[in-house]
Protein backbone atom coordinates (compact mmCIF):
# COMPACT_ATOMS: atom_id res chain seq x y z
CA UNK A 1 0.00 0.00 0.00
CA UNK A 2 1.31 3.56 -0.85
CA UNK A 3 1.18 6.01 1.73
CA UNK A 4 0.80 9.28 0.42
CA UNK A 5 0.38 13.01 2.50
CA UNK A 6 -2.91 14.98 2.43
CA UNK A 7 -0.81 17.35 0.04
CA UNK A 8 0.52 14.91 -2.16
CA UNK A 9 -3.28 13.10 -2.55
CA UNK A 10 -4.91 16.77 -2.96
CA UNK A 11 -2.36 17.41 -5.77
CA UNK A 12 -3.22 13.97 -7.50
CA UNK A 13 -6.99 14.63 -7.27
CA UNK A 14 -8.26 16.25 -10.74
CA UNK A 15 -10.10 19.72 -10.76
CA UNK A 16 -11.44 19.63 -14.02
CA UNK A 17 -15.09 18.46 -15.13
CA UNK A 18 -14.34 15.06 -16.99
CA UNK A 19 -16.34 15.31 -20.50
CA UNK A 20 -15.85 12.83 -23.72
CA UNK A 21 -12.83 11.27 -22.20
CA UNK A 22 -10.97 14.85 -21.34
CA UNK A 23 -10.19 16.78 -18.31
CA UNK A 24 -11.80 20.50 -19.29
CA UNK A 25 -12.24 23.62 -17.15
CA UNK A 26 -15.79 25.03 -17.21
CA UNK A 27 -16.50 26.94 -20.33
CA UNK A 28 -16.66 30.05 -18.47
CA UNK A 29 -13.98 29.36 -16.14
CA UNK A 30 -15.95 29.78 -13.33
CA UNK A 31 -14.24 27.59 -10.40
CA UNK A 32 -15.29 26.49 -6.71
CA UNK A 33 -13.93 25.52 -3.39
CA UNK A 34 -14.10 22.31 -1.50
CA UNK A 35 -13.97 22.93 2.45
CA UNK A 36 -12.81 20.28 5.20
CA UNK A 37 -15.62 20.69 7.85
CA UNK A 38 -13.13 19.74 10.68
CA UNK A 39 -11.12 22.74 9.96
CA UNK A 40 -12.54 25.26 7.49
CA UNK A 41 -10.35 25.18 5.16
CA UNK A 42 -10.05 25.50 2.03
CA UNK A 43 -8.91 21.97 0.62
CA UNK A 44 -9.13 22.35 -3.16
CA UNK A 45 -10.72 24.48 -5.85
CA UNK A 46 -12.15 22.99 -9.16
CA UNK A 47 -14.27 23.82 -11.90
CA UNK A 48 -18.12 25.09 -11.43
CA UNK A 49 -19.77 23.60 -14.10
CA UNK A 50 -22.60 26.25 -16.07
CA UNK A 51 -25.47 25.39 -18.27
CA UNK A 52 -23.22 24.53 -21.22
CA UNK A 53 -20.80 22.27 -19.63
CA UNK A 54 -24.32 20.52 -18.49
CA UNK A 55 -24.89 20.05 -22.10
CA UNK A 56 -21.71 19.05 -23.41
CA UNK A 57 -21.35 15.86 -20.82
CA UNK A 58 -25.06 14.93 -22.33
CA UNK A 59 -23.89 15.57 -25.61
CA UNK A 60 -21.13 13.30 -24.82
CA UNK A 61 -22.97 10.50 -22.98
CA UNK A 62 -25.94 10.46 -26.11
CA UNK A 63 -22.92 9.88 -28.46
CA UNK A 64 -21.07 7.10 -26.75
CA UNK A 65 -24.38 5.37 -25.74
CA UNK A 66 -25.16 3.20 -28.87
CA UNK A 67 -20.96 1.92 -28.54
CA UNK A 68 -21.16 1.20 -25.60
CA UNK A 69 -24.32 -0.60 -25.53
CA UNK A 70 -22.86 -2.62 -28.25
CA UNK A 71 -19.66 -3.60 -26.17
CA UNK A 72 -19.93 -7.21 -25.14
CA UNK A 73 -21.50 -7.74 -21.31
CA UNK A 74 -17.80 -9.22 -20.36
CA UNK A 75 -15.48 -6.55 -21.73
CA UNK A 76 -17.96 -4.08 -19.68
CA UNK A 77 -17.43 -6.32 -16.74
CA UNK A 78 -13.93 -6.69 -16.53
CA UNK A 79 -13.27 -3.08 -16.75
CA UNK A 80 -15.63 -2.48 -13.82
CA UNK A 81 -13.63 -5.59 -12.15
CA UNK A 82 -10.26 -3.81 -12.83
CA UNK A 83 -12.15 -0.80 -11.07
CA UNK A 84 -12.65 -2.88 -8.23
CA UNK A 85 -9.22 -4.15 -8.20
CA UNK A 86 -7.53 -0.85 -8.50
CA UNK A 87 -9.20 1.05 -5.89
CA UNK A 88 -8.06 -1.93 -3.15
CA UNK A 89 -4.69 -0.61 -4.27
CA UNK A 90 -5.71 2.99 -3.51
CA UNK A 91 -7.86 2.47 -0.84
CA UNK A 92 -5.22 4.32 1.51
CA UNK A 93 -6.08 7.82 -0.73
CA UNK A 94 -9.46 6.97 -1.00
CA UNK A 95 -10.63 6.79 2.57
CA UNK A 96 -8.12 9.51 3.23
CA UNK A 97 -9.54 11.86 0.65
CA UNK A 98 -12.96 10.85 1.89
CA UNK A 99 -11.98 11.84 5.46
CA UNK A 100 -10.59 14.99 4.49
CA UNK A 101 -13.70 16.23 2.07
CA UNK A 102 -16.67 14.78 4.40
CA UNK A 103 -15.07 14.39 7.89
CA UNK A 104 -15.85 10.88 8.35
CA UNK A 105 -13.24 8.93 10.77
CA UNK A 106 -10.65 7.60 8.88
CA UNK A 107 -11.80 3.61 10.08
CA UNK A 108 -15.40 4.92 8.50
CA UNK A 109 -13.92 5.79 5.12
CA UNK A 110 -11.93 2.22 4.69
CA UNK A 111 -15.42 0.87 5.19
CA UNK A 112 -16.52 3.00 2.63
CA UNK A 113 -14.24 1.83 0.23
CA UNK A 114 -14.97 -1.42 1.17
CA UNK A 115 -18.60 -1.30 0.60
CA UNK A 116 -18.28 0.90 -2.23
CA UNK A 117 -16.10 -0.77 -4.43
CA UNK A 118 -18.10 -4.59 -3.75
CA UNK A 119 -20.80 -2.63 -6.28
CA UNK A 120 -17.61 -2.32 -8.77
CA UNK A 121 -17.20 -6.68 -8.07
CA UNK A 122 -20.99 -6.94 -7.93
CA UNK A 123 -22.47 -5.56 -11.16
CA UNK A 124 -19.20 -6.60 -13.08
CA UNK A 125 -20.82 -10.32 -12.19
CA UNK A 126 -24.35 -8.78 -12.97
CA UNK A 127 -23.38 -7.33 -16.31
CA UNK A 128 -22.95 -10.93 -17.91
CA UNK A 129 -26.36 -12.33 -16.34
CA UNK A 130 -29.23 -9.97 -17.70
CA UNK A 131 -31.50 -12.90 -19.39
CA UNK A 132 -34.46 -13.05 -21.00
CA UNK A 133 -37.50 -15.42 -21.85
CA UNK A 134 -38.27 -17.38 -24.69
CA UNK A 135 -41.92 -18.98 -25.08
CA UNK A 136 -45.23 -20.35 -26.41
CA UNK A 137 -48.09 -17.86 -25.66
CA UNK A 138 -50.98 -19.55 -23.67
CA UNK A 139 -53.30 -19.54 -26.99
CA UNK A 140 -50.28 -21.74 -28.42
CA UNK A 141 -50.57 -19.44 -31.54
CA UNK A 142 -46.97 -17.76 -30.85
CA UNK A 143 -44.01 -17.39 -29.56
CA UNK A 144 -43.26 -14.86 -26.94
CA UNK A 145 -39.94 -13.07 -26.60
CA UNK A 146 -38.85 -10.82 -23.38
CA UNK A 147 -35.68 -8.82 -23.48
CA UNK A 148 -33.96 -6.95 -21.79
CA UNK A 149 -31.83 -3.58 -23.10
CA UNK A 150 -30.11 -0.89 -21.83
CA UNK A 151 -32.33 2.06 -20.83
CA UNK A 152 -29.91 4.51 -21.96
CA UNK A 153 -28.05 7.72 -20.96
CA UNK A 154 -28.28 8.50 -17.12
CA UNK A 155 -28.22 11.51 -15.29
CA UNK A 156 -26.96 10.42 -11.94
CA UNK A 157 -27.29 12.59 -8.84
CA UNK A 158 -25.43 11.85 -5.48
CA UNK A 159 -25.26 13.15 -1.96
CA UNK A 160 -22.18 14.21 0.28
CA UNK A 161 -23.01 11.64 2.98
CA UNK A 162 -20.97 8.40 0.97
CA UNK A 163 -19.11 10.36 -1.49
CA UNK A 164 -17.22 6.80 -2.92
CA UNK A 165 -20.20 4.36 -2.40
CA UNK A 166 -23.33 6.70 -3.66
CA UNK A 167 -21.40 7.19 -7.16
CA UNK A 168 -20.14 3.33 -7.44
CA UNK A 169 -23.76 2.39 -6.18
CA UNK A 170 -25.14 3.98 -9.36
CA UNK A 171 -22.32 4.30 -11.91
CA UNK A 172 -21.25 0.32 -11.55
CA UNK A 173 -25.07 -0.52 -12.62
CA UNK A 174 -25.52 1.72 -15.19
CA UNK A 175 -22.12 0.88 -16.69
CA UNK A 176 -23.12 -3.51 -16.44
CA UNK A 177 -26.47 -2.37 -17.85
CA UNK A 178 -24.87 -0.32 -20.90
CA UNK A 179 -25.47 2.80 -20.22
CA UNK A 180 -23.73 5.56 -20.38
CA UNK A 181 -23.80 8.59 -17.88
CA UNK A 182 -23.59 11.97 -16.21
CA UNK A 183 -22.42 12.24 -12.74
CA UNK A 184 -23.22 14.97 -10.79
CA UNK A 185 -21.48 14.69 -7.04
CA UNK A 186 -22.74 17.12 -4.29
CA UNK A 187 -20.65 20.51 -4.76
CA UNK A 188 -19.29 20.03 -1.14
CA UNK A 189 -18.03 16.00 -1.53
CA UNK A 190 -16.76 16.48 -5.24
CA UNK A 191 -13.14 15.30 -4.97
CA UNK A 192 -14.44 11.45 -4.55
CA UNK A 193 -15.95 11.28 -7.34
CA UNK A 194 -13.47 12.95 -9.57
CA UNK A 195 -10.80 10.79 -8.37
CA UNK A 196 -13.02 7.95 -8.76
CA UNK A 197 -13.66 9.02 -12.50
CA UNK A 198 -9.80 9.40 -13.08
CA UNK A 199 -9.35 5.37 -12.05
CA UNK A 200 -12.16 4.67 -14.30
CA UNK A 201 -10.24 6.25 -17.03
CA UNK A 202 -7.15 4.15 -16.21
CA UNK A 203 -8.85 0.66 -16.34
CA UNK A 204 -9.58 1.61 -19.81
CA UNK A 205 -13.06 2.73 -19.64
CA UNK A 206 -14.34 4.21 -23.56
CA UNK A 207 -14.13 8.60 -24.11
CA UNK A 208 -17.88 9.61 -22.93
CA UNK A 209 -19.02 6.35 -21.43
CA UNK A 210 -18.63 8.29 -17.92
CA UNK A 211 -18.90 12.11 -17.63
CA UNK A 212 -18.30 14.44 -14.41
CA UNK A 213 -19.95 17.89 -13.64
CA UNK A 214 -19.23 19.50 -10.65
CA UNK A 215 -21.46 22.86 -9.89
CA UNK A 216 -22.28 25.51 -7.57
CA UNK A 217 -25.58 25.69 -9.28
CA UNK A 218 -26.88 22.27 -9.16
CA UNK A 219 -30.65 22.98 -9.76
CA UNK A 220 -29.63 25.51 -12.83
CA UNK A 221 -27.44 22.95 -14.31
CA UNK A 222 -29.44 19.57 -14.11
CA UNK A 223 -32.64 21.42 -15.39
CA UNK A 224 -31.74 21.25 -18.51
CA UNK A 225 -30.08 17.95 -18.62
CA UNK A 226 -33.63 16.62 -17.24
CA UNK A 227 -35.62 18.31 -19.49
CA UNK A 228 -33.53 16.97 -22.58
CA UNK A 229 -35.48 13.84 -24.51
CA UNK A 230 -32.68 12.12 -25.32
CA UNK A 231 -31.87 11.38 -21.40
CA UNK A 232 -33.49 8.55 -20.28
CA UNK A 233 -32.54 7.88 -17.29
CA UNK A 234 -32.87 9.96 -13.62
CA UNK A 235 -31.12 8.26 -10.38
CA UNK A 236 -31.05 10.61 -7.46
CA UNK A 237 -30.03 10.12 -3.50
CA UNK A 238 -30.56 12.85 -1.32
CA UNK A 239 -33.27 14.27 0.10
CA UNK A 240 -36.85 14.03 0.15
CA UNK A 241 -37.68 17.51 -0.83
CA UNK A 242 -35.28 17.79 -3.36
CA UNK A 243 -36.73 14.24 -4.87
CA UNK A 244 -39.99 15.87 -5.25
CA UNK A 245 -38.55 18.22 -7.02
CA UNK A 246 -36.75 16.25 -9.23
CA UNK A 247 -39.53 13.58 -9.86
CA UNK A 248 -42.09 16.76 -10.83
CA UNK A 249 -39.23 17.98 -13.29
CA UNK A 250 -38.82 14.35 -14.65
CA UNK A 251 -43.04 13.85 -14.85
CA UNK A 252 -42.57 16.36 -18.41
CA UNK A 253 -40.85 13.78 -20.18
CA UNK A 254 -42.05 10.50 -18.43
CA UNK A 255 -38.45 10.13 -17.37
CA UNK A 256 -37.69 6.44 -15.54
CA UNK A 257 -36.31 7.39 -12.37
CA UNK A 258 -34.76 5.85 -9.17
CA UNK A 259 -35.28 8.16 -6.01
CA UNK A 260 -33.19 6.93 -2.76
CA UNK A 261 -34.65 9.91 -0.61
CA UNK A 262 -34.47 10.66 3.42
CA UNK A 263 -35.10 8.43 6.52
CA UNK A 264 -36.67 8.39 9.45
CA UNK A 265 -35.78 4.65 10.98
CA UNK A 266 -37.45 2.94 14.19
CA UNK A 267 -34.99 1.38 16.29
CA UNK A 268 -37.51 -0.77 18.46
CA UNK A 269 -36.01 -2.56 21.67
CA UNK A 270 -38.02 -5.26 23.14
CA UNK A 271 -38.51 -6.13 26.56
CA UNK A 272 -37.57 -9.37 25.86
CA UNK A 273 -33.86 -8.26 23.41
CA UNK A 274 -30.13 -9.10 24.39
CA UNK A 275 -29.40 -5.69 25.52
CA UNK A 276 -25.73 -6.02 25.09
CA UNK A 277 -26.63 -6.57 21.37
CA UNK A 278 -28.89 -4.32 21.09
CA UNK A 279 -26.78 -0.96 22.87
CA UNK A 280 -23.97 -2.33 20.41
CA UNK A 281 -26.41 -2.12 17.38
CA UNK A 282 -27.64 1.48 18.96
CA UNK A 283 -24.33 2.80 18.56
CA UNK A 284 -23.59 1.58 15.26
CA UNK A 285 -27.09 2.09 13.46
CA UNK A 286 -26.96 6.10 15.39
CA UNK A 287 -23.06 7.31 15.37
CA UNK A 288 -21.90 6.00 11.91
CA UNK A 289 -21.05 8.74 9.67
CA UNK A 290 -21.53 10.77 12.99
CA UNK A 291 -25.25 9.69 12.15
CA UNK A 292 -24.93 11.47 8.58
CA UNK A 293 -26.63 8.66 7.14
CA UNK A 294 -30.03 8.09 5.54
CA UNK A 295 -30.51 4.80 7.34
CA UNK A 296 -29.65 6.36 10.56
CA UNK A 297 -31.73 4.99 13.63
CA UNK A 298 -33.46 8.21 14.60
CA UNK A 299 -36.10 7.26 16.58
CA UNK A 300 -34.88 4.69 19.54
CA UNK A 301 -38.43 2.96 20.62
CA UNK A 302 -37.55 1.00 23.56
CA UNK A 303 -39.53 -1.04 26.27
CA UNK A 304 -40.79 1.22 29.17
CA UNK A 305 -39.36 -1.82 31.30
CA UNK A 306 -36.00 -1.23 29.76
CA UNK A 307 -35.73 2.23 28.69
CA UNK A 308 -33.73 3.28 31.87
CA UNK A 309 -31.09 0.59 31.71
CA UNK A 310 -31.09 0.93 27.60
CA UNK A 311 -30.46 4.79 28.04
CA UNK A 312 -27.68 4.21 31.23
CA UNK A 313 -25.69 1.80 28.85
CA UNK A 314 -25.84 3.94 25.34
CA UNK A 315 -24.53 6.78 27.14
CA UNK A 316 -22.03 4.90 28.50
CA UNK A 317 -20.39 3.49 25.70
CA UNK A 318 -20.85 7.85 24.05
CA UNK A 319 -19.06 8.81 27.18
CA UNK A 320 -16.24 6.85 25.45
CA UNK A 321 -16.29 8.20 22.30
CA UNK A 322 -13.24 10.73 21.03
CA UNK A 323 -14.64 13.58 19.18
CA UNK A 324 -12.01 15.18 16.36
CA UNK A 325 -10.42 15.59 12.99
CA UNK A 326 -11.31 11.98 11.26
CA UNK A 327 -7.16 11.46 10.68
CA UNK A 328 -6.22 11.38 14.20
CA UNK A 329 -5.80 8.33 15.60
CA UNK A 330 -8.39 7.13 18.05
CA UNK A 331 -10.86 9.37 17.12
CA UNK A 332 -14.62 8.31 16.55
CA UNK A 333 -16.91 11.31 15.89
CA UNK A 334 -15.93 13.90 13.03
CA UNK A 335 -17.76 17.14 12.40
CA UNK A 336 -20.71 17.40 10.50
CA UNK A 337 -20.59 18.49 7.51
CA UNK A 338 -21.52 22.33 7.81
CA UNK A 339 -23.01 24.50 10.07
CA UNK A 340 -26.60 24.43 8.77
CA UNK A 341 -26.06 20.78 9.91
CA UNK A 342 -24.97 21.65 13.27
CA UNK A 343 -27.86 24.12 13.51
CA UNK A 344 -30.36 21.77 12.74
CA UNK A 345 -29.32 19.33 15.10
CA UNK A 346 -29.20 21.95 17.90
CA UNK A 347 -32.81 22.98 17.11
CA UNK A 348 -34.08 19.66 16.92
CA UNK A 349 -32.16 18.82 20.46
CA UNK A 350 -33.64 22.03 21.77
CA UNK A 351 -37.10 21.36 20.72
CA UNK A 352 -37.35 18.15 22.42
CA UNK A 353 -35.77 19.48 25.43
CA UNK A 354 -38.28 22.24 25.48
CA UNK A 355 -41.10 19.46 25.05
CA UNK A 356 -39.63 17.83 28.03
CA UNK A 357 -37.04 15.41 27.40
CA UNK A 358 -33.88 14.77 29.24
CA UNK A 359 -30.35 15.32 28.40
CA UNK A 360 -28.31 12.42 29.67
CA UNK A 361 -24.66 13.91 27.69
CA UNK A 362 -24.18 16.26 25.54
CA UNK A 363 -26.44 18.88 23.86
CA UNK A 364 -24.46 21.33 22.13
CA UNK A 365 -22.23 22.49 19.69
CA UNK A 366 -18.07 22.32 20.07
CA UNK A 367 -17.14 25.86 20.20
CA UNK A 368 -13.60 27.13 18.07
CA UNK A 369 -12.85 25.68 13.78
CA UNK A 370 -14.34 23.05 11.90
CA UNK A 371 -18.20 22.16 12.48
CA UNK A 372 -18.28 19.42 15.52
CA UNK A 373 -21.52 18.91 17.96
CA UNK A 374 -21.30 16.65 20.85
CA UNK A 375 -22.82 13.09 20.83
CA UNK A 376 -26.06 13.65 22.84
CA UNK A 377 -28.32 11.41 24.07
CA UNK A 378 -31.57 12.26 24.89
CA UNK A 379 -34.47 10.13 27.27
CA UNK A 380 -38.07 10.65 27.65
CA UNK A 381 -38.45 12.13 23.96
CA UNK A 382 -42.40 13.23 24.17
CA UNK A 383 -44.66 12.32 21.99
CA UNK A 384 -44.98 15.41 19.05
CA UNK A 385 -41.20 16.51 19.13
CA UNK A 386 -39.86 17.85 15.98
CA UNK A 387 -36.90 15.39 16.33
CA UNK A 388 -39.22 11.95 15.74
CA UNK A 389 -40.90 13.57 12.47
CA UNK A 390 -37.07 14.73 10.85
CA UNK A 391 -33.95 13.45 9.76
CA UNK A 392 -31.39 14.37 12.56
CA UNK A 393 -29.19 13.44 10.53
CA UNK A 394 -26.56 14.20 13.55
CA UNK A 395 -25.03 12.31 16.12
CA UNK A 396 -28.26 12.34 19.12
CA UNK A 397 -29.84 9.64 20.34
CA UNK A 398 -33.42 10.37 21.32
CA UNK A 399 -35.07 7.57 23.12
CA UNK A 400 -39.15 7.60 23.88
CA UNK A 401 -40.82 4.50 25.12
CA UNK A 402 -43.59 2.58 24.61
CA UNK A 403 -46.06 -0.50 26.64
CA UNK A 404 -46.77 -2.78 24.07
CA UNK A 405 -46.31 -4.61 20.50
CA UNK A 406 -49.29 -2.80 19.03
CA UNK A 407 -47.84 0.38 20.35
CA UNK A 408 -44.32 -0.31 18.94
CA UNK A 409 -45.49 -0.70 15.61
CA UNK A 410 -47.95 2.19 15.20
CA UNK A 411 -44.64 4.34 16.77
CA UNK A 412 -42.49 3.02 14.35
CA UNK A 413 -44.78 3.73 11.49
CA UNK A 414 -45.75 6.91 12.43
CA UNK A 415 -43.87 8.93 9.48
CA UNK A 416 -43.78 9.71 5.68
CA UNK A 417 -40.74 7.95 5.61
CA UNK A 418 -39.97 4.26 5.17
CA UNK A 419 -36.40 3.40 4.42
CA UNK A 420 -35.01 1.05 7.38
CA UNK A 421 -36.35 -0.54 10.74
CA UNK A 422 -34.18 -2.08 13.20
CA UNK A 423 -35.49 -4.47 15.79
CA UNK A 424 -34.25 -6.10 18.91
CA UNK A 425 -35.91 -9.15 20.07
CA UNK A 426 -35.10 -12.81 20.90
CA UNK A 427 -38.72 -14.15 19.95
CA UNK A 428 -38.46 -15.74 16.65
CA UNK A 429 -42.08 -15.05 16.18
CA UNK A 430 -42.56 -11.35 17.45
CA UNK A 431 -39.67 -11.04 14.57
CA UNK A 432 -41.37 -12.27 11.78
CA UNK A 433 -44.21 -10.12 12.56
CA UNK A 434 -42.28 -6.99 12.76
CA UNK A 435 -40.92 -7.79 9.57
CA UNK A 436 -44.90 -7.83 7.98
CA UNK A 437 -45.91 -5.11 10.45
CA UNK A 438 -43.11 -2.57 9.75
CA UNK A 439 -43.51 -0.21 6.19
CA UNK A 440 -40.46 -0.33 5.65
CA UNK A 441 -38.19 -1.54 2.59
CA UNK A 442 -35.23 -2.86 4.93
CA UNK A 443 -34.97 -4.05 8.20
CA UNK A 444 -32.13 -5.02 10.38
CA UNK A 445 -33.40 -8.00 12.95
CA UNK A 446 -31.04 -7.82 15.95
CA UNK A 447 -28.07 -5.62 13.81
CA UNK A 448 -27.38 -2.13 13.48
CA UNK A 449 -26.06 -1.94 10.06
CA UNK A 450 -27.46 -3.59 6.73
CA UNK A 451 -25.84 -2.54 4.43
CA UNK A 452 -24.67 -4.91 1.31
CA UNK A 453 -24.24 -4.61 -2.58
CA UNK A 454 -25.66 -7.95 -2.85
CA UNK A 455 -28.86 -6.78 -0.96
CA UNK A 456 -31.66 -4.61 -2.45
CA UNK A 457 -31.22 -1.28 -1.25
CA UNK A 458 -34.13 0.98 -0.92
CA UNK A 459 -37.63 2.11 0.66
CA UNK A 460 -40.60 2.63 0.51
CA UNK A 461 -43.36 5.75 0.94
CA UNK A 462 -41.29 9.03 0.49
CA UNK A 463 -38.38 7.38 1.47
CA UNK A 464 -37.94 6.59 -2.38
CA UNK A 465 -38.57 4.13 -5.54
CA UNK A 466 -36.51 1.65 -6.59
CA UNK A 467 -33.54 -0.88 -5.55
CA UNK A 468 -29.88 -0.03 -5.55
CA UNK A 469 -27.86 -3.25 -5.18
CA UNK A 470 -28.27 -7.21 -5.20
CA UNK A 471 -30.17 -8.82 -7.84
CA UNK A 472 -33.02 -5.45 -8.63
CA UNK A 473 -30.19 -3.07 -8.84
CA UNK A 474 -29.01 -3.37 -12.73
CA UNK A 475 -33.23 -3.45 -13.40
CA UNK A 476 -33.28 0.35 -12.64
CA UNK A 477 -30.95 0.60 -15.77
CA UNK A 478 -32.39 -1.89 -18.51
CA UNK A 479 -35.74 -1.60 -20.13
CA UNK A 480 -37.71 -4.78 -21.26
CA UNK A 481 -39.01 -5.51 -23.85
CA UNK A 482 -42.00 -8.04 -25.10
CA UNK A 483 -41.97 -9.38 -29.01
CA UNK A 484 -44.35 -11.65 -30.74
CA UNK A 485 -43.13 -14.42 -33.05
CA UNK A 486 -45.61 -16.20 -35.25
CA UNK A 487 -46.38 -19.80 -35.00
CA UNK A 488 -43.08 -20.96 -36.81
P1 LIG B 1 -29.70 17.07 -1.09
O1 LIG B 1 -31.04 16.62 -1.53
O2 LIG B 1 -29.56 18.45 -0.57
O3 LIG B 1 -28.66 16.97 -2.28
C1 LIG B 1 -28.42 15.76 -2.97
C2 LIG B 1 -27.85 16.08 -4.33
O4 LIG B 1 -28.80 16.82 -5.08
C3 LIG B 1 -26.58 16.93 -4.31
O5 LIG B 1 -25.76 16.54 -5.37
C4 LIG B 1 -27.13 18.33 -4.58
O6 LIG B 1 -26.18 19.17 -5.18
C5 LIG B 1 -28.23 18.01 -5.56
N1 LIG B 1 -29.31 19.00 -5.63
C6 LIG B 1 -29.81 19.77 -4.66
N2 LIG B 1 -30.86 20.51 -5.14
C7 LIG B 1 -30.99 20.17 -6.45
C8 LIG B 1 -31.88 20.56 -7.49
N3 LIG B 1 -32.85 21.45 -7.27
N4 LIG B 1 -31.74 20.01 -8.71
C9 LIG B 1 -30.78 19.09 -8.94
N5 LIG B 1 -29.90 18.68 -8.00
C10 LIG B 1 -30.02 19.21 -6.77
O7 LIG B 1 -29.21 15.98 -0.05
P2 LIG B 1 -27.84 15.95 0.75
O8 LIG B 1 -27.93 16.93 1.86
O9 LIG B 1 -26.67 16.02 -0.17
O10 LIG B 1 -27.87 14.46 1.32
C11 LIG B 1 -28.54 14.12 2.47
C12 LIG B 1 -29.87 13.49 2.15
O11 LIG B 1 -29.67 12.36 1.31
C13 LIG B 1 -30.59 12.98 3.36
O12 LIG B 1 -31.96 13.27 3.28
C14 LIG B 1 -30.36 11.47 3.27
O13 LIG B 1 -31.32 10.70 3.95
C15 LIG B 1 -30.38 11.24 1.82
N6 LIG B 1 -29.70 10.00 1.46
C16 LIG B 1 -30.44 8.95 1.03
C17 LIG B 1 -29.83 7.75 0.72
C18 LIG B 1 -30.64 6.59 0.26
O14 LIG B 1 -30.05 5.70 -0.33
N7 LIG B 1 -31.94 6.54 0.49
C19 LIG B 1 -28.44 7.63 0.84
C20 LIG B 1 -27.71 8.73 1.27
C21 LIG B 1 -28.35 9.92 1.57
Amino acid sequence: MTHVTEAELLQHVPNELFINGKWVPAADGATLTVHDPATGKVIKTIADAGVADGAAALDAAVAAQAGWAATPPRVRGEILRRAFDLLQERKQEFALLMTIEMGKPLAEAYGEVAYGGEFLRWFSEEAVRVTGRYGTNPEGTGRMIVSQHPVGPCFLITPWNFPLAMATRKIAPALAAGCTVVIKPAELTPLTTLFFVRLLEEVGLPAGVVNVITTSTSAAVSGPIIADPRLRKLSFTGSTPVGQKLIQQSAQGVLRTSMELGGNAPFVVFEDADLDKAVAGAIAAKFRNVGQACTAANRFIVHESIADEFARRVTEKVADFTVGRGTEDGVTIGPLINQAAIDKADTLVQDALGRGATLLTGGSAIAGHGTFYQPTVLSGVAPGSDILREEIFGPVLAISTFGDEDEAVRLANDTEYGLVGYVFTQDLARGHRMIERLHTGMMGLNVGVLSNAAAPFGGVKQSGLGREGGLEGIHEYLSTKYTLLPDP
